[in-house]
């Protein structure tokens, strides 16, 4: 059996695509390892900015994608991706289990947590270190806690632990953070969260799990340390794109390189989401991209 188009990955641009072409009628499946459709919204404890439902959990964001795709019979097929492969008018996706024949291909990966690479980071990583407040900020109920970063990511993350902690660090690097001002306005009005600004994690300590961080200051160098029971790291995301690369023309970051139609370097393949060089990345802006990947799909069918 020959699919019109295969989709690998299943968060907004996997589910925007996939509800588009299901709608088109096109002969279409999705990939993803996980069962939980959502990408890096599931972790996300709330979403404020897309249009029509303010303040909605990641959590009940992913639940509606994924019903919506659901409700147009959307077949999702829970394999590994291992290669995609192209041959003239065909191209393969072969996963763990089988090989899939189809015309076209959808990459919707997404991204993952950036790491700090600072000692102590790995050695413990699961033991106070995270990357993800939704799922572990329950840990450190009542506990002091630092977070790291000054985007989105880290101000949400900070936000959310204040409200189940004692006290929040937030370190971030510079004296301005890049996150969207609507959530700096709820971090500043939050009496137990302190911002260190200008500071630089060098050294994440601790025997059996964290006790504290080590800090330099950017600007006059002076070096402290913070005593805190966990850690969280909100420094950026990675593309999820290592797969791709001797496929599909990437930046020097691992960022697909692709235009609003989502078209990539080589015929018949689209990418879609974060993975995709562009200039905004939201909820709002993946979802689009499925939509806009679609609307290529079928150009190409045509042309
Ligand atoms: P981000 O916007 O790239 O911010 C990363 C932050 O980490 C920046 O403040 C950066 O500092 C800092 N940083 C990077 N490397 C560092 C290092 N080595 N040491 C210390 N600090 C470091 O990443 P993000 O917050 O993870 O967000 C990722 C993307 O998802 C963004 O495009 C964001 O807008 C989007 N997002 C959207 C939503 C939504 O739609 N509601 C929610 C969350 C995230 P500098 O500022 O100095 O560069």
């Amino acid at each position: 059996m020959k699919y019109d188009v295969l989709i690998i990955g299943s968060g907004p641009a996997g589910l925007g695509a996939a509800i588009y072409g299901a709608r088109a009628g096109l002969k279409i499946a999705v990939f993803d390892k996980s069962p939980i459709s959502g990408g890096q919204v599931l972790t996300t404890y709330e979403v404020d900015n897309y249009l029509g439902l303010p303040g909605i959990s990641g959590g009940d964001l992913s639940e509606k994608f994924r019903q919506h795709a659901d409700a147009l019979q959307v077949p999702f097929i829970t394999e590994e991706v291992v290669e995609i492969r192209v041959e003239k008018d065909t191209r393969y996706i072969v996963t763990s289990q089988a090989t899939y024949e189809t015309r076209t291909i959808i990459l919707a990966t997404g991204a993952h947590h950036a790491k700090l690479h600072v000692k102590g980071e790995q050695e413990l990583a699961g033991m106070g270190v995270s990357y993800c407040a939704t799922c572990d900020g329950a840990f450190f109920k009542k506990r002091t806690v630092a977070v790291i970063g000054g985007g989105d990511v880290a101000v949400e993350d900070a936000i959310f632990l204040a409200g189940l902690c004692k006290k929040v660090y937030l370190i971030h690097r510079r004296d301005e953070l890049r996150a969207a001002k609507s959530l700096q306005k709820k971090l500043f009005a939050l009496d137990n969260v302190e911002l260190c600004w200008n500071e630089t994690a060098t050294e994440i300590f601790g025997e059996d799990c964290v006790e504290g961080i080590r800090l330099k200051n950017t600007k006059s160098g002076e070096a402290s340390e913070l005593a805190v029971d966990g850690v969280f790291i909100a420094v950026g995301i990675n593309p999820e794109t290592e797969l791709f690369q001797n496929i599909v023309d990437m930046d020097e970051k691992g960022y697909i390189i692709a235009g609003e139609d989502c078209k990539t370097s080589c015929e018949g393949i689209f990418a879609a989401g974060d993975i995709r060089k562009k200039q905004l990345r939201q909820i709002i802006t993946a979802v689009a991209d499925g939509a806009n990947a679609i609307a290529s799909v079928q150009n190409f069918f045509h042309s």
